[in-house]
């Protein structure tokens, strides 16, 4: 029946494919992936062969809207990215909302998500946290991204490129202190799934001093900032106070 199925796909083991999502990409009359090439391995994998096109958010609009078009024919479309959620980092937003927009019913697929399984064998705080996804790539823009973040009192996820990782590492002990407790998560669910702890500082000469840990994917957290106590904030309040009241007359 019509519906755009927004499905997950692993994130490096096969194996957490679910069940749901093999039964929806093989009876989808089309399924929009990012990379149809890259899908195909998965496809021949699960032996699918649902015709695969390709899809990014800046798709021009022609082929957005023949996506658009065969659901609103009737058909039924699956959409995907290399690995993971689509949307999460990832393309689909602009199709998403579009069919919304026309009434066509929109169906999540759940499975993996590179943030969900950091953050979930972390040990850092996960009752409220906050997913940045990348940091902007040069230096300056970093730095004043991660400037902004200082105070956050949420846990910090972030997703980050091998090549920077050590240089962003340097720069969030900079905008949030040597001591910060911060974890590396690499290559989840693969062979070389490493979690490593430490504060910033510390955790940034780990990475330095081993290449192996600049390889790969990789997912940053960061402690949120510590909240300032109740007792403090009354002072401070106090303090006001006493000045407001001085100029009264
Ligand atoms: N949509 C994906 C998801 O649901 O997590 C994320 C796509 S984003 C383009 C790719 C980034 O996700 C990588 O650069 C890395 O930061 C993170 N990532 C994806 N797979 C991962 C894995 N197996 N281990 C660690 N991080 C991963």
């Amino acid at each position: 029946d019509q519906a755009l199925y927004v499905v997950a796909t692993p994130i490096g083991n096969l194996a957490d494919m679910v069940p749901r999502a093999v039964e929806v990409l093989q009876c989808a009359d089309l399924v929009a992936a990012e990379d149809t090439r890259h899908s195909q391995r998965l496809f021949s994998h699960f032996d699918i062969d649902t015709p695969l096109v390709a899809y990014h958010d800046h798709s021009d609009e022609e082929r957005t809207n023949r996506i658009l078009q065969r659901l609103e024919q009737g058909q039924t479309v699956a959409l995907i990215s290399d690995a993971g959620t689509p949307l999460i980092s990832d393309p689909g937003y602009r199709l998403v909302r579009e069919a919304r927009a026309r009434g066509i019913r929109v169906v999540p697929v759940p499975g993996a998500c590179a943030f969900v399984a950091a953050l979930s064998a972390a040990g850092l705080p996960s009752d409220r946290f906050t997913f940045e996804g990348f940091l902007p790539a040069k230096a300056g823009a970093r730095a004043r991204a991660l400037e902004q973040l200082a105070a956050e009192e949420r846990t910090m996820v972030f997703y980050e490129a091998p090549h920077r990782v050590a240089d962003t590492l340097d720069a969030m002990a900079d905008a949030f202190g040597s001591d910060r407790e911060a974890v590396i998560a690499r290559e989840l669910t693969k062979a070389f799934e490493t979690f490593h702890l430490a504060p910033l500082a510390e955790l940034a000469a780990w990475v330095r001093a081993d290449s192996n840990q600049q390889r790969g994917e990789i997912v940053l957290m960061v402690r949120g900032a510590e909240k300032r106590k109740a007792d403090e904030l009354d002072s401070e309040s106090e303090r006001v106070m006493a000045l407001l009241l001085d100029e009264l007359p």
